[in-house]
């Protein structure tokens, strides 16, 4: 098994693979330290151990029940249930909460090390699509997880190379936003209320917080807000930046954000701990219209490596979503890709097609998540303005 990217999804997949008999595991990665220090936070469903907790979330509840068969979303817990302890351990903290991503990434590896039995060979480098192609041999299984610049995405089709890249990929731009995040010194948590009277002054540029308190100190909150932004603000800014920077620079969006955290203070006399943290991002949704190489041997004999040797995509090679949902999504499947790998009896096309279909099916979900909640928001900006409002409904 070659591992290609130990970001979050990698190591995910490492780890699961490594406590599986009879596989060895390469891993590649061309970073040396983990230093991404930016809060995330995944799913309760990750660790749910019944159908119904799996179906908690009040937007995507529905969505599962109608993408998933029974017998699938039993296969998903049924697999949940055989993770080793000590990885279920770590995603049941992170399920709690926000955390540094690069604690998730720094926990999978050191623990990854630790395990006495089948150590993973790991190699720092950048691999490219060649390398990439050169290292397999007949009986061995690739997965890309190098994130959202995909090494092998617009590899995976006969003829590919030839065409304009992006080809095997299918994106849509929800929005550009700003994200800001702080921590408070105390606690605080907002609901859809919340969010409204708080923004109730903000015509524009409303700051619509998602707020968890760290896993790891229950006094302080994490906040971390999304503000919806132009095309054009998002040219004129850099990528990341403070406070202090958006208040000379764009204070219109600046006293949107301050008003609402004068709020917060008000309400529970707390103070920002340190500065703001703020990055502009594109809010992209995108799939890989195949994830895996089943075009190659579909295509006839070939000496081509990837005609004999599956590759897969998994994590944001895959699918990417915004809304603070994609280690999630990552997480989700690399589970089934690992539990499909441990079927030793599966044929590869069974296999190829299996994790295909289950990929489209999460993106699925996912896509209808991501617009419902964009849709949300849309109707959330014009909450006070009932013509606008209802120029946002389509009903019937
Ligand atoms: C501001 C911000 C906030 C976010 N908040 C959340 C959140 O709250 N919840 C959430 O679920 N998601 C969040 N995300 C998204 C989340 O960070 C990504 O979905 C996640 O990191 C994807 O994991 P991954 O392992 O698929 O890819 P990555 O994290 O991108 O890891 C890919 C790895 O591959 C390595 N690599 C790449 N190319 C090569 C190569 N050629 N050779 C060797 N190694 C290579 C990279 O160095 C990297 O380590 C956020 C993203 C941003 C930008």
């Amino acid at each position: 098994m070659h591992v290609v990217g130990a970001g979050p999804v990698g190591l995910l997949l490492t780890a699961l693979l490594q406590s599986m008999e009879g596989f060895s595991v390469r891993l590649y990665e061309k970073r040396h330290e983990y230093t991404r220090t930016r809060m995330v936070q995944l799913a309760p469903y990750l660790v749910a151990d019944s159908v119904e907790t799996y179906r908690t979330d009040s937007i995507d509840g529905d969505s599962v029940a109608a993408i998933f068969d029974p017998p699938e979303l039993d296969e998903g817990l049924a697999f949940r249930q055989s993770i080793s302890t000590d990885l279920m351990a770590l995603l049941n903290d992170w399920a709690l909460g926000f955390c540094p991503l690069n604690s998730i990434e720094r926990s999978i590896s050191d623990l990854i090390d630790a395990r006495g039995s089948n150590a993973v060979e790991r190699t720092a480098a950048v691999v490219t699509a060649e390398d990439a192609m050169a290292m397999l041999e007949p009986g061995d299984v690739l997965i890309d997880s190098t994130g959202s610049r995909s090494l092998l995405r617009d590899h995976l089709v006969p003829g590919s190379e030839d065409a304009d890249g992006g080809a095997n990929t299918l994106k849509i731009r929800l929005e550009y936003a700003l994200v800001i995040t702080f921590l408070y010194g105390q606690t605080y948590d907002c609901n859809e209320h919340c969010k409204y009277y708080k923004n109730i002054e903000n015509a524009q540029y409303k700051f619509i917080p998602m707020v968890h308190r760290t896993y790891h100190d229950g006094r302080i909150s994490h906040v971390s807000g999304i503000v919806s932004i132009t095309a054009e603000d998002y040219e004129a800014m850099p990528s990341r930046f403070d406070g202090e920077w958006l208040r000379s620079n764009f204070p219109g969006v600046a006293q949107s954000m301050d008003r609402f955290i004068d709020k917060i203070k008000q309400e529970t006399h707390g103070e920002v701990l340190g500065d703001l943290e703020i990055v502009r991002i594109p809010l992209d949704l995108y799939r890989a219209r195949n994830a895996t190489s089943r075009q190659w041997p579909a295509a006839g004999p070939s000496d081509h490596p990837f005609a004999s040797s599956p590759v897969f995509l998994a994590g944001d090679s895959a699918i990417g979503s915004p809304y603070f949902q994609s280690i999630s999504l990552g997480f989700e499947c690399a589970m089934y890709l690992a539990g499909l790998i441990a079927q030793r009896d599966l044929p590869l096309r069974d296999l190829l097609d299996r994790y295909e279909l289950y990929i489209y099916k999460q993106w699925l979900r996912v896509y209808m998540r991501s617009k419902m909640i964009k849709h949300n928001k849309d109707l959330f900006e014009s909450l006070d303005d009932p013509l606008a409002l209802l120029d946002k409904l389509h009903i019937y």
